[in-house]
């Protein structure tokens, strides 16, 4: 908490799904925080009627052709516009003390980065950050004193279940996943899921990339390397249940037999306000678990056979070096062409498999040292990912039967 007792907080992603979570917990805690500088991506109503209702003194829309726009929505409110991608991270690096990371996608890497650069704490949302580039973003975190909380769900669970141990008492970090729309769909039906059925996710109710990664699963990939980076842990400590009620959200094995695990309802503003309050609770209104309605907990192992995404992720956190960095790029392309309606579901995990295969054989494909690094990685692969696609007639239609 700041030293006046309200902190200020920049939030990056402001019009999405976690950035109204976000402003819901602040608007509920008003003597707590404060949000002096929001951002998006190309949103311009959405963000100046945000911008106006949190009173932010800066707003920043990334598309730099949508200044103009933007200048006239915040027209007579004070509220200082920027466009471009060098006023999100000036809106990143805006006076604050908590910077809220709820970009999606590797956009995010650039102004999150930023912030972490100048020592910035980042609760962080954004999972494709630390998939692209975790190990530059962990190591600025350490040399410059930063920290980084763990704002996404499993992994806020897992901190909280944590409680302080030290990491070699942990035998397992173990993160749930509810399984998404098609849990119980044949692996053929999964592979030819129209768009409508892909962005029906049972539990949440998120951002479109998100929920078409939580559909193929790859989604609990990405989290397992966001896992990997933000614990310190071995990929073969970390692992994967299927739970269908997204009540439990991470549960941590220790050496002596005992688990401990972390349960709210499927409600982003629990770990958002953990994360805000952090190291006090906030008292909020967010949903409140009643454990005898629910009844019963299950669980169940993944199949690698169904959702192959969750393979091919595991397989890029095993292998290291810079194949995480070209799984997320390849995802983030394949999960675009599938919304537009170029390629049929199944064509994701394939895509982004054949990827990883041909950076296998690149002998000159090194872990990213630095950002920079790590974004030219993240550009080459989606450029080739493009092209792939489009040599192959991606650009067409593809029709659902
Ligand atoms: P949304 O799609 O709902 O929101 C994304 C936000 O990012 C929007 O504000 C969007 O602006 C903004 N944005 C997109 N591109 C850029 C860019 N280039 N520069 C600046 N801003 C940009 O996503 P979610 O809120 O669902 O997810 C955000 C992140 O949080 C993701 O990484 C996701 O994996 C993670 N997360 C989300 C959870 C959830 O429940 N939603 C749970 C756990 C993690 P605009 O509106 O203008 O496009
Ligand atoms: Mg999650």
């Amino acid at each position: 908490m700041a030293v006046n007792g309200v902190s200020r907080i920049v939030l990056l992603g402001a019009t999405g799904s976690i950035g109204a979570s976000t402003i819901d917990i602040v608007e509920q805690t008003p003597d707590a925080f404060r949000i002096e500088a929001v951002a998006s991506g190309r949103d311009v109503a959405g963000l100046a009627q945000i911008a106006r209702r949190v009173g932010a003194r800066f707003a920043a829309v990334r598309d730099e052709t949508l200044y103009g726009a933007l200048k006239d929505a915040l027209s007579g409110s004070g509220i200082e516009a920027g466009a471009g991608s060098a006023a999100v991270v000036e809106a990143a690096l805006h006076p604050a003390d908590i910077v809220v990371g709820a970009i999606s996608g590797a956009a995010g890497v650039e102004p999150t980065y930023a912030a972490l650069a100048e020592g910035r704490t980042i609760a962080l949302a954004n999972k494709e950050c630390l998939v692209c580039a975790g190990a530059p973003f962990m190591r600025t975190a350490a040399q410059m004193g930063a920290t980084i909380l763990p704002l996404d769900s499993e992994h806020d669970a897992l901190w909280q279940a944590l409680g302080g141990a030290s990491p070699h008492d942990v035998e397992k970090l173990i993160i749930t996943a509810s399984g998404g729309p098609f849990r119980t769909w044949k692996r053929d039906d999964i592979a030819r899921a129209t768009r409508e059925q892909a962005l029906k996710h049972p539990n949440w109710s998120m951002g479109q990339k998100i929920t078409i990664d939580s559909a193929s699963m790859m989604n609990k990939g990405l989290e397992l390397i966001e896992a990997h980076h933000l614990f310190g842990v071995a990929p073969d400590k970390l692992d994967v249940l299927v739970h269908p009620q997204s009540i439990v959200h991470g549960l941590v094995a220790f050496s002596d037999g005992a688990v401990t695990a972390s349960l709210y309802a499927p409600d982003m503003r629990v770990p958002i306000a953990h994360c805000l309050g952090h190291p006090r609770r906030l008292t909020t209104n967010a949903r409140r678990l009643d454990l005898a309605e629910i009844a019963s907990l299950t669980f169940e192992r993944p199949d690698f056979d169904r959702f192959p995404a969750l393979r091919v992720a595991i397989d890029a956190l095993r292998a290291g070096g810079a194949m995480p960095t070209v799984l997320n790029a390849a995802n983030e392309i394949a999960v675009e062409a599938f919304l537009a309606g170029r390629i049929g579901f199944g064509q994701i995990a394939e895509i982004v498999e054949e990827a990883c295969a041909e950076a296998a054989r690149d002998s000159n494909l090194r872990e990213p040292a630095t950002i920079g690094e790590a974004l030219a990685v993240d550009h080459i692969a989606r450029e080739r990912r493009r092209t792939v696609l489009a040599g192959r007639g991606g650009s067409g239609k593809v029709t659902f039967q």
